[in-house]
């Protein structure tokens, strides 16, 4: 998302922007953005420097780790930031920051649900849909 300098004001200016994800590149082996990535930003000039709050929001289909199903999440970050206007060119492009907020955020360890209980070990069923008897 790239906004020309001149237009920002004290007035918020809201921009919203439907990214296709695979320009953003990503995915990682158990996290696939399925949907387009939809930020809504607001652009707000202060002395010396343009406040920008954003929301990211998006769908993404995840492997979990413990029982190798695949589930769709919904996102929903909320990115807050300051530009100097000194560091600043006639235009302010924020793309490289979204992308680096949804890469930050990314789970150490990705999971259907925080209680997943994973596959038997033994016999391989989905211990979330059967039980077994091992
Ligand atoms: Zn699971
Ligand atoms: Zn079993």
């Amino acid at each position: 998302m790239k906004v020309a300098v001149e237009k920002i004001s004290s007035e918020p200016l809201r921009l919203e922007q439907e990214i296709a994800p695979g320009l953003w590149d990503v995915d990682s082996y158990d996290i696939v953005f399925a949907d387009p990535i939809h930020i809504a930003a607001d652009f707000l000039m202060k002395p010396g420097q343009i406040q920008v709050e954003a929301r990211i929001t998006t769908q993404r289909l995840i492997t979990c780790s413990r029982c190798l199903e695949k589930t769709k999440q919904g996102i929903d970050y909320k990115f807050i930031k300051t530009y100097n206007l000194d560091s600043l060119g006639e235009y302010l492009d924020i793309d490289q920051d979204l992308r680096e907020e949804i890469l930050i955020n990314f789970p150490m360890k990705v999971l259907c649900k925080p209680d997943c209980k994973g596959l038997c070990p033994d016999c391989g069923v989905n211990l979330n849909i059967k039980k077994c008897n091992c």
